[in-house]
């Protein structure tokens, strides 16, 4: 049976623009529920400064506690080094770096253009090789597919881009359509191109469902061999830096698309839904854009 990963980000992209401040423990709570439904891969929260976005105020705890659940993989996303310093004292097992295709997007969300945001992640990786328990270190590149700031992003400039990322050495690379702006076709051809640059190293795909082609462009995806999705619970997240760029594709309508193909992600969707609802009642005021959820699962699905 084919299988997929996919790797819940609601506690970090999910939360980064929910204005009301989740309490800790309900954040514990949602994290425990989630792995005991068997989810593997969980980025649980974000290091970034309190004063910007005070919703991970407590990240050093929900890191803590992601930690003590056994068979769960964490990761936290860094906007920089001082960021990364401070996962990596707390031994996060896996670190996810940040940096956009577009230079407009890195300027607003991390401040830098991307030339020092390469610096910065040689730095990051450099350290981890000097300590004695390393973390894995990830790389998301946001606006992979368009940004809401200039617009297009050529294929080129993210595989240049890639390529530079390869050559610093890092684990995992993530693709991110931040802002909801990629096609089916789009990611066919840059995925395509994608592949053959990358060899065996792990690429995940990070979609929006901002202007509704989310799923279309899972299965795209996944049509061309990609097996690592991110998802988020009730279609929660967006981008700080990117206006109207609200909803990550929803991880109960990710793992209904891939059970009803009888393609495994080792989750059950009636189990999920009972989260989904228990978690939803925290989230009354958010625009939620998850499709299961409202309609429900089908009387023959299986
Ligand atoms: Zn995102």
């Amino acid at each position: 049976m084919e299988e997929v990963l996919i790797r819940e980000v609601g506690l970090r992209d999910g939360l980064q623009l929910v204005k009301k401040i989740l309490p800790t423990e309900k954040k514990i709570e949602w994290l425990n529920m989630q792995a005991f439904l068997n989810f593997k891969e969980i980025e649980v929260t974000s290091f970034v400064p309190e004063k910007i976005v005070p919703q991970f105020f407590d990240s050093e705890e929900i890191l803590q506690a992601a930690k003590s659940i056994s068979g769960l993989t964490s990761s936290v996303l860094v906007p920089n080094f001082f960021g990364a310093k401070k996962a990596f004292e707390l031994q996060a097992e896996k670190i996810n770096c940040v940096i956009s295709a577009s230079e407009s997007h890195n300027k607003a969300n991390i401040n830098k253009d991307i030339k020092s945001s390469i610096t910065e992640l040689s730095e990051i990786v450099s350290y981890n090789k000097s300590l004695e328990n390393r973390s894995k270190i990830g790389v998301a590149i946001s606006t992979s597919f368009g940004c809401s700031i200039e617009g297009e992003v050529s294929n080129q400039k993210v595989l240049h881009l890639v390529e530079k990322i390869i050559e610093i050495g890092v684990d995992e690379i993530t693709i991110a359509d931040t802002v909801g702006y990629a096609n089916p076709k789009q990611v066919k051809m840059l995925f395509n191109s994608l592949i053959r640059l990358v060899g065996n190293l792990d690429i995940f795909a990070h979609f929006h469902d901002t202007r509704g082609l989310g799923m279309a462009n899972v299965l795209t995806a996944f049509d061309l061999g990609i097996r690592k999705f991110d998802s988020s619970l009730l279609g929660l997240g967006g981008c700080p830096f990117a206006p109207g760029a609200s909803g990550n594709v929803a991880t109960e309508d990710i793992i209904y698309l891939f059970n009803s193909m009888k393609i495994s992600t080792g989750i059950d969707l009636k189990d999920l839904i009972i989260l989904c609802k228990n978690i939803g009642k925290f989230f009354k005021s958010e625009a939620l854009s998850g499709k299961i959820l409202s309609a429900g699962i089908p009387k023959n699905f299986n």
